[in-house]
């Protein structure tokens, strides 16, 4: 008997988001798909994992399943408690907008993905372009998807790594590994009165400064290319332990 591989999907934008549908649809050819999905909207929440307080799990439809909580809430919850196993691959996507650079930090989709690394299953985390107002084509996004998941399912990954694949908009050129790009970050903060005369204040993602360098996935995605960054969690900087050992020793 063939047996299929285990794919678990989840997301950061929630299950109602149309990225999600298509991604599940997409890796449906490549093996049984389980979607774990937060009820609402997490982006921007990281790799933030509830402990104050306690989370449901519901089932949605057939083969998806909702948590009040992070992706990262998600992807603990479909191993201990939906598909009892580790799955052979998580795929996290496809979210509305790019994870590139610094801002993987942020990302709850990254995060998905980097839960999956932890556990010891090959992940990919899949972010597409929504730089103008148009409506999102999932399409070519969810094809890189399944391109990548058959290869990892197929060949596996490092331990401890993720892949950050990014789609931009418009004809695609075809894939370029990279490395994570860095941006001078410009958050902006705007200040604001509420109806009672209370400050308040609204966080956006401001002008991006990036720091130009060809084989960064800022780059690529610009150039039309589908960015593919292997990540992992360790965030050690290497080249500064012996700096640290000096400050430490002076
Ligand atoms: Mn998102």
């Amino acid at each position: 008997m063939l047996v299929m591989p285990v794919i678990l999907v989840t997301n950061d934008d929630g299950v109602h988001s149309a990225g999600i549908v298509a991604l599940a649809d997409a890796l449906a050819s490549l093996g049984d798909v389980t979607v774990v999905a937060p009820v609402g909207e997490s982006s921007a929440i990281g790799h933030a994992l509830t402990i104050a307080h306690p989370l449901r799990l519901e089932p949605w439809r057939d083969g998806v399943f909702t948590v009040d909580g992070t992706p990262t809430d998600c992807v603990n919850i479909a191993v201990s408690t939906v598909l009892r196993a580790l799955p052979d691959i998580i795929v996290s996507g496809i979210n509305k907008g790019y994870n590139l650079g610094d801002d993987v930090t942020y990302s709850g989709t990254v995060a998905g993905a980097l839960e999956g690394a932890l556990l010891g299953v090959p992940s990919i985390a899949v972010s597409l372009d929504r730089r103008n107002s148009a409506p999102l084509d999932f399409a070519p996004a969810a094809s890189a998807a399944r391109m990548l998941a058959e290869r990892v399912l197929r060949s596996g990954l490092p331990p401890r790594t993720l892949l950050n694949v990014n789609v931009p908009t418009g004809p695609v050129r075809g894939y370029q590994v990279t490395v994570q790009g860095k941006r001078n970050h410009v958050t902006k903060v705007t200040e604001s009165v509420d109806p009672r005369g209370r400050a308040y204040y609204w966080i956006e993602e401001g002008e991006n400064a990036w720091e130009d360098d060809v084989r960064s996935d800022y780059h690529a995605v610009r150039a039309g290319w589908v960015s593919v960054t292997p990540l992992q969690p360790d965030l050690t900087r290497h080249d500064a332990l012996q700096r640290v050992e000096g400050l430490l020793g002076a």
